[in-house]
């Protein structure tokens, strides 16, 4: 289907949602907000999942959905979504640092567009039973009477909405509180800031099913064939060299140069996105009947491309905890139970990924480490392994242990 076809219109208005009293208001209709609002709509309750863009929509992403990213897809009954959208399988990353190439294998994982992806999730939260509001920025205001208060504000309009439990899932650095101070975050001084593009028309030498990773001091650049051709490219660069060197195209274009990759002929012309700092986390993951997931809890670096895997597995995991939340006496259990779960989810794979995102940062070493893998490409294995692991929730662990 072409990308005009996946148009989302929103299923409610703005003052018809702000008329009634909501279960469940989810911010953000990436991976992480439809994953939750469908995961909860699922069980009967009321979900007004709301977003400031309209569907499809572009995202800064290296767009591969890793193995444990598909198995969480399948865990809820949609393990075909990939296929039908035209995912293309992944067999390779090609790294590439000071010269140097290595060819390491994949046996998962595939790549497919944040616009397809997106899109085709949202309509999934749909048709089980979500109300969707785009063009609307949510704030999330004072707690009153069992509820909280979000105000609701599109171009034209402004409104305001209860709900008894709120799942904020509007992505890295999403600020949604009215005080300032609520947004009780910690931002990694030496993170490194994301920036892409999709490139319509690209060199041949970029082929399908191959992930082309550039290495540099400067940050690396990641390009890959989409389902529909298209080359996505997506980068972790260093804030002051894109001053230095005038400009994030500028500056992807000089890594691909020094690793010996091609710079595609558009490269500078393209339209380009940006991020904020890409390493931070909040401080509390859910407080006062707010739930934080995906990017908006918190996100290290994409070297390792699991973002996709993180989001949709907390907007997975974050669901029976928010409808246990919804009855008032277990409210306060519930936002510990979250803070507990968020960790044991996700700490470890965050702990792999800081890992090799500090590596990155020796680029002596990483070109060892490229040599080394040209000789020897299984010594990957391990690494690639446990980023497509399941994801261990309590209903996983509860099974193992009977
Ligand atoms: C350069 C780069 C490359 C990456 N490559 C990969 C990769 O290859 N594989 C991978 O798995 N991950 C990758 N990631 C990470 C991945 O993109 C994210 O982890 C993932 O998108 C997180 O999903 P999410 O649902 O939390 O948030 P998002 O996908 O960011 O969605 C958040 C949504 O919230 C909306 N929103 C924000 N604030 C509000 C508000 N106040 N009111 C209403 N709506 C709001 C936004 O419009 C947006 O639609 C990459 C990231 C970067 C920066």
């Amino acid at each position: 289907m072409a990308l005009t076809e996946m148009q989302i219109a929103p299923t409610i208005r703005l003052d018809e949602a702000s008329r009634r009293r909501w279960d469940v208001i989810v911010i953000g209709a990436g991976p992480g907000g439809t994953m939750a609002a469908r995961e909860v709509a699922r069980s009967g309750a009321s979900v007004l999942l709301v977003d400031r863009a309209s569907f499809p929509r572009p995202k800064v992403c290296g767009c591969c959905v890793n193995g444990a990213a598909i198995r969480v897809l399948s865990d809820v009954g949609l393990s075909d979504l990939p296929r039908q959208l035209g995912a293309k399988e992944l067999r390779a990353i090609r790294l590439a640092s000071g010269g140097r190439f290595a060819n390491v294998p994949l046996t998962e994982g595939v790549t497919l567009s944040r616009e397809r992806l997106d899109a085709a999730m949202l309509q999934a939260a749909i048709e089980a039973g979500v109300q969707f509001l785009d063009h609307t920025q949510a704030i999330v205001g004072t707690e009153t009477n069992h509820a909280r208060q979000v105000i609701l504000k599109s171009v034209d309009d402004e409104r305001a909405a209860l709900s008894r439990s709120i799942v904020v899932a509007g992505g890295l650095g999403c600020r949604v509180f009215a005080e300032a101070e609520a947004e009780d975050r910690r931002v990694s001084p030496s993170s490194r800031v994301g920036a892409g593009t999709v490139l319509d028309v690209a060199p041949p030498q970029y082929c399908a099913g191959t992930i082309y990773m550039a290495c540099h001091k400067h940050g690396y650049v990641g390009l890959v064939r989409l389902e529909d051709d298209r080359l996505d490219v997506a980068a972790a660069l260093d804030a002051d060299a894109i001053k230095h060197f005038g400009g994030v195209a500028k500056l992807a274009a000089k890594i691909l140069t020094d690793v010996k990759l091609l710079v595609p002929e558009s490269f500078e012309g393209a339209t380009w996105h940006g991020t904020g700092r890409l390493t931070q986390r909040r401080v509390r993951v859910a407080a006062e009947r707010c739930f934080f997931i995906g990017d908006a809890a918190g996100y290290v670096e994409p070297f390792t491309g699991e973002g996709i895997a993180w989001a949709l597995a907390s907007g997975r995991a974050v669901a029976p905890i928010v409808l246990q939340g919804l009855d008032d006496e277990r409210e306060s259990t519930a936002t510990r139970e979250w803070t507990r779960q968020h960790r044991r989810l996700l700490a470890q794979r965050a702990r792999l990924c800081r890992g090799v995102s500090r590596l990155l940062r020796y680029p002596a070493i990483v070109t060892i480490a490229v040599r080394l893998l040209a000789l020897a490409p299984l010594l990957a294995r391990p690494v690639v392994r446990s980023l497509n692991a399941s994801f261990q929730t309590s209903s996983t662990i509860s099974k193992q242990r009977r």
